[in-house]
């Protein structure tokens, strides 16, 4: 950021290139702003906020997203994480460590825990019980087949006794769809992991959130509606109860992104998102309010961004330390009140969130009728 307020910032590409933006800054508290900013090259997703005289930038924090690590019990086709057994990426004991300590040291009100799988991170209950003991929510998002594992048995216990809010992937309510995008078997698992987080108390008094992503090249259907159906269907068919539904646009990045191109279809699923935009949905993006740390403990505006590499660095994001280079910053070289209007690294990806109602770690942005689970 220069002394005027104006920034000559560097933003990215899905692609990770580099292109220079020219813009100006706006208050910390809002999204909006109309001094339309001066381009040189804008990325799909910044042309379409160019149009609608939007910029992007951060509010006060009110989630850290912690990402413990890429393993996971589970290979599904549009693991935006390029998730599995076999990854070895994983937080060590000195990075959860000075997480805990960030967390101790400046409360958020979210702790929203993400993996792969984040309970095989050997950190996941200090992590948990840390934030808890700091005051916050914590959400674990939980694949439901790691429950059916006889190693974390324990699990529905251990979530239920801190209290921790479940996020739950379940892409359909109907067995084929679910085994086709998440691999055989998982639909049989998850329903059994669903009657065991009822049996302890999720989905009356503990909230137990469900996520919906569409399995090919679309946007998801009305939340609420949705959310009515599978309520029904669960209910019916297996007798489970759950608090909320989530509908997720899939990112057009990792794994999904490889299934496009093999369709031939990433062109076409771009200009669905790109004439999807909604406008209304900027001031609720995600990134505004949440902080995403990686498992070495560098940060990113947000979990899909992290995914491709798009890193917060110094003087580029609103923070300049007195060495004043454009090292990668970690979460121990920031607190809140440092991000409050920085800016948002962005990409074409990010037009998956602005599309239709809007999409976020949270659901859609602009349904009346649904709100947030925190
Ligand atoms: S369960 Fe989640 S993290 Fe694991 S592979 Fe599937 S989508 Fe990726
Ligand atoms: S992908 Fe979505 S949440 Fe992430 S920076 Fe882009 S708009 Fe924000």
């Amino acid at each position: 950021m220069n002394g005027s307020g104006g920034y000559l910032a560097t933003s990215a590409s899905a692609s990770g290139e580099l292109v220079k933006v020219v813009e100006q800054k706006s208050p910390p508290d809002t999204a909006l702003t109309f001094h339309a900013p001066r381009a040189t090259s804008l990325n799909r997703f910044q042309q379409a906020l160019f149009r609608h005289g939007l910029t992007l930038r951060r509010a006060a924090l009110h989630t850290l997203q912690v990402n413990v690590g890429r393993k996971c019990n589970q290979t599904c086709r549009h693991c935006h994480v390029d998730a599995a057994p076999w990854r070895t990426e994983m937080m060590n004991a000195e990075t959860a460590r000075r997480v805990a300590d960030w967390i101790k040291a400046h409360r958020p009100a979210v702790v929203d825990i993400t993996g792969g799988a984040p309970e095989l991170s050997e950190h996941f209950c200090f992590l948990v019980e840390t934030a808890r003991t700091s005051g916050c929510h914590v959400i674990d998002r939980n694949n439901l087949t790691i429950i059916e594992t006889d190693a974390f048995s324990w699990l529905p216990a251990f979530l239920a006794a801190n209290a921790v809010e479940i996020i739950a992937s379940l892409p359909c309510y109907l067995e084929e769809n679910v085994n086709a995008q998440r691999g055989d078997g998982v639909f049989g698992k998850s329903i059994s992991a669903l009657r065991r987080l009822n049996a302890v108390g999720y989905g009356k008094r503990l909230p137990l959130n469900l996520v919906y992503n569409p399995i090919g090249p679309s946007l998801p259907p009305p939340q609420a509606e949705l959310e009515a159906d599978y309520k029904a269907e669960l209910r019916a068919r297996y007798g489970i109860e759950f608090t909320r539904l989530f509908t997720i646009t899939n990112q057009p990045i990792a794994r999904f992104a490889e299934d496009l191109r093999a369709q031939g279809k990433a062109k076409e699923y771009l200009e669905l998102l790109a004439n999807a935009f909604n406008s209304t949905t900027v001031n609720g993006l995600m990134c505004r309010s949440t902080l995403s740390v990686g498992w070495r403990g560098e940060l990113y505006d947000c979990d899909f961004n992290q995914m491709l590499a798009i890193r917060m660095r110094n003087g580029e994001c609103g923070i300049r330390d007195q060495q004043a280079t454009t090292r990668p910053l970690h979460l121990w070289d920031v607190t809140p009140a440092d991000l409050a209007g920085g800016k948002i690294q962005t990409g074409d990806h990010c037009l998956a969130c602005t599309a239709g109602a809007g999409s976020s770690c949270g659901g859609v942005l602009t349904e009346p009728q649904t709100q947030r689970s925190h």
